[in-house]
Order: C-alpha cells, then structure tokens, then sequence
C-alpha cells in the first residue's frame, strides 16, 4: 500500500479555493441572440481583467462575459496564488527570450502589480492578500552554491535580497532538506486566494460595472459578421459584437493560431488540514515575520505556501504531467499517482509532519504552456478579433497584464506597448504530435536528471537552448 495512505485518505478531490461557503450559485446561461461591442470568451483572470480594464479605458462600452462552467473553474481557481510581478516568467526567462525589452518588461511589470493592488484596495475585494516577497531554497550543496551565486547577482542589482545559509535556513522554515535559501523580498510580490479574487472581480463587474455575464455557456465558434463585426456561436444563443477578446488559455480554440501557440499541461496540488502552533513549531514555519512562500531552487521545482488559516498548499514537482494529443478531460483530475507522488515529496521535505499531517484537499489544473513560457497574444480580422493565452505557470499577475495587451490590440487606449516585439513577435508553435509528445518527456526527464547532476543542463537541453526554447525557472 502507498506509504502516505492515511494522511491523503480523506482529501476531498476539489480545488482548496472553492469552499462551498464562498462559491455563489453560476449565473444563468445565455440563450437566444444577443448583442454588445466587447463580448470576452473566458471567465478566468484573463477575462475578467480584460473586462475591468475596458471599462476602466470607456466606461460606458457594452460587455458580455461568456464562461463555459463557472468564473474560477480553470486555472484561475486552480492555482498555487504565488502573485509575481513579472509578466513574462521570470528574470531568466525574460533575459533568454526578450533580452532588449528586458528593463521595459520589469517597469511594466512592477506597474501591473501597483494597478492590481490599487484595483483590489478601491472596489474592496478582499483576495487575503499577504505581501511574502518569494524565497527560493536550494536542496543540495551545489544548489546552495548556484543560489548564492544568484543571490549576489541581485544584491549588486540593487534588489532587497536577504541570504539565509543552511542553518539559518532551517530557523525561517525548517526542512533537513534546505542547504540556504534566497529572500527576494523587495516589490510586492506575495500570495492571494485565487477564487476570492475571481469572485471578486465578477461581483464588481456585474454588480457595480454592468457587464454582463453568462456562465453554463460555450462558444462553439466564432467568425466575422458582415464588414464590422463578429459572431460568436455558442450552445444555445449567439453573440454578435464589434470586437471579440479570446481568454481561453489552453482549451481548444477554433483558432488555428491559438491551438498550435499552447498546450495543455496539468499541475497537481494538495492541502493541508490547518496546522496547529504545535505542528508549525516542528518546522519552525508561519511566525508573523517569516511567513515564506517558498519554492525550491531547481527545475521541477515544487511551490508551497501557508494560507491565512495556516494550512500548506504544496504542487509541482514530479507529478506535472502532458498527457498525448492536448487533450482536456477533467478525468484527468481523478489522477492518484500523481496526489501519492506529491505527498511523498511532502513528507521528503518535511518528514517531521509525516503520520501528524493529513490532507483535506486534492486537485488539479491546466497550465497553458506556449514556447515562449508566457503570454502569447495575438490579433485577426483587422483587430477585431484577440486573445491573450499562454502563461506557462505564471499568470495570477501576468493575467491582468495579458488582458490588458488584449484589449490594447482591439483598440482600446492602445498603447507603446503592443508596438514591443513582446506583443509583435511570434511565439514558435508546438510541433503536432506525437512529436510533441515525445519531446515534452524528453524535456521533463532531463530536466529532472539536471536536477540530480547540480543543475548541470544536458545535451538535449543545452541543444534546447541554442533554439530559445530552454525551460529555466
Ligand atoms: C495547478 C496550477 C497552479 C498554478 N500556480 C500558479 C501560481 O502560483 N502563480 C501564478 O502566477 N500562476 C499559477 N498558475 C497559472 C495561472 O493560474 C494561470 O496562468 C492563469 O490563471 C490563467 O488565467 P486565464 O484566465 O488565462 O485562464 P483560465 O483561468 O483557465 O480561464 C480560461 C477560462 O476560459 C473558459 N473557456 C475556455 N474555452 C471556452 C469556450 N469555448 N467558451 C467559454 N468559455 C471557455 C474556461 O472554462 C476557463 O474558465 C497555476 C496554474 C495551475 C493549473
């Protein structure tokens, strides 16, 4: 029998965020024909951000939000809520893919994070926000020796950066497993409940904003209608409109552009039952000063946080997984292997839980991968149709920041911004399968034998690479 048995026996197989005490009933679905000037596809930060924003550029546009199941069912109600002022994936990424735009990318990154915040303050919406910063931990020597290099590269930054060596580590949050760790704590980095945002942003948008929103709806298809406008097909009703914003993320599109830019790759997670003071003594986690939200410093890296009644949100790691042919069936959250795989890596790393510790929630979610591992925006039909997807994992903040490109390209107050080879440059699409397939495993399993050889990148990474398309975190 799995190992963990007990402490995951009891884990009820739903996002921790969606406590039934918070979740409203879906609004009713649209049917019949309707019509608006903004109709969004997509009731997820991307979406709902989008429509916050145009309302914020033209407050009397007429919006339509059209969500398939619920607002917080897809990622945006799925995630770790590691909020992250970068809108491109990281330091290191932005250096690899943007290395011109880099300084651009980082200011509007730093100002993406102010609006959101001041957005949050001014309609009240409480997402439990906790300003952590974001600390990375090394699990080896090497790592260690690798992290403080990084470390001195961001002090002589001028960032507000604090090391902690092993020992000092273990006193921040203790894991025999932790060889120092790194404390970027400068900006407003920090975690958030993801649904209390979304719930939110909707409750903001229909109830003060008049945007309507219709959930239990799918389109089915969207093309131009007549010279002007565009029509949205969905169960049963349609919408026509002046101008369509996609904010689909990784599910299947009718645009052949948007389906080869993502694909589909689920992250697991689990939660623990609240800690006790006892039980956060035994890994000295969760005073008031040093409430980390931690991830460690490799390329499967797991993340892991409190929430503000001091449970554990721990994912990533071993068990992110691409099933073959992009598919997006929801069986795929009835995954086991995967829920035992990420409780023994919990009890790895804090073995002084294991048999005191259990687990009250299980779930799993899609991340939109595109090559470039962040938004991939675009637009057609003479800027009436666009979109904003692929965020590759880092997209609570750089949602508010993809939504905003997407409008900006329906003309909306376009900006410098969709004039940056960030916005006007082309993703690489994904190769069709089973080629892509094939080299996504390739890629997870040399990613996790760099792992267990200090971070050193092999041939088929290295030749990853050369071609721009290096996963690094
Ligand atoms: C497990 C997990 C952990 C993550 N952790 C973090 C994290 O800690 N920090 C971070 O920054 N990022 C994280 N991410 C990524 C982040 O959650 C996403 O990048 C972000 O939520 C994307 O928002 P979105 O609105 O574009 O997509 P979604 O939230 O997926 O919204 C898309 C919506 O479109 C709807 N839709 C799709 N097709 C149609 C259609 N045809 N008709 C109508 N509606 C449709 C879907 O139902 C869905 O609700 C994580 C993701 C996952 C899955």
């Amino acid at each position: 029998m799995f190992k963990h048995h007990d402490a995951l026996q009891a884990a009820i197989a739903r996002p921790l965020w969606h406590d039934p005490q918070i979740m409203p009933e879906p609004l009713p679905p649209l049917t019949g024909q309707e019509q608006c000037e903004l109709l969004i596809v997509g009731g997820g930060f991307t979406g709902l951000w989008a429509a916050m924003q145009a309302k914020e550029r033209k407050p009397d546009i007429d919006i339509i939000i059209i969500e398939q199941t619920f607002v917080a069912d897809g990622a945006s109600g799925r995630n770790g809520g590691f909020l992250s002022s970068s809108v491109a994936h990281g330091e290191t990424n932005i250096e690899a893919q943007f290395p011109g735009e880099a300084d651009e990318l980082e200011e509007l990154g730093t100002r993406n994070m102010k609006e959101l915040l001041e957005t949050l303050e001014k309609y009240n919406i409480d997402a439990r926000y906790e300003k952590t910063g974001e600390t990375s931990v090394a699990l080896d020597p090497e790592s260690a020796i690798r992290l403080h290099e990084e470390y001195r590269e961001l002090q002589s930054e001028g960032r507000d950066v604090v090391w902690f060596d092993k020992d000092a580590m273990r006193e921040q949050a203790n894991s025999p497993t932790f060889f120092g760790g790194c404390w970027n704590r400068g900006g407003q980095d920090g975690v958030i409940d993801p649904a209390r945002l979304c719930l939110g942003l909707k409750d903001v948008l229909v109830n003060q904003l008049g945007v309507r929103l219709y959930e239990g709806t799918r389109m089915l298809d969207v093309k131009p209608a007549g010279k002007d406008g565009m029509r949205a097909a969905c169960e049963e009703g349609s919408v026509v409109s002046e101008k369509v914003l996609l904010a689909t993320n990784a599910y299947t599109s009718s645009i052949g552009r948007i389906r080869r830019s993502v694909i589909p790759v689920w992250d697991y997670q689990i939660a623990t039952e609240p800690l006790t003071d006892a039980q956060l003594d035994k890994i000295s986690w969760g005073k008031p000063e040093s409430r980390h939200a931690l991830g460690d410093f490799s390329n499967m890296f797991h993340y892991f946080r409190l929430t503000r009644d001091n449970r554990i949100t721990w994912g990533g790691g071993g068990a992110v997984r691409y099933y073959f042919n992009r598919g997006i069936d929801m069986k795929f959250m009835d995954a086991p292997q995967r829920y035992e795989q990420l409780a023994t890596e919990f009890f790895d790393m804090f073995p002084q839980l294991e048999g005191d510790v259990k687990f009250s929630h299980k779930w799993g979610g899609i991340i939109a991968s595109s090559t470039r591992f962040c938004v991939v925006p675009g637009v057609l039909y003479n800027g009436r149709l666009a979109w904003a997807v692929g965020y590759t994992g880092l997209g609570v903040g750089a949602s508010r920041f993809g939504a905003r490109i997407g409008i900006e390209l329906l003309g909306y107050q376009p900006s410098n911004i969709i004039k940056m080879k960030f916005v006007t440059g082309r993703a690489l699409p994904w190769v069709p399968e089973p080629l892509c397939w094939v080299g996504v495993r390739l890629t997870q399993k040399a990613l996790i034998r760099a792992d267990k050889n200090g971070g050193k990148r092999g041939l088929w990474l290295r030749f990853l690479d050369l071609l721009g398309l290096g996963f690094t975190c």
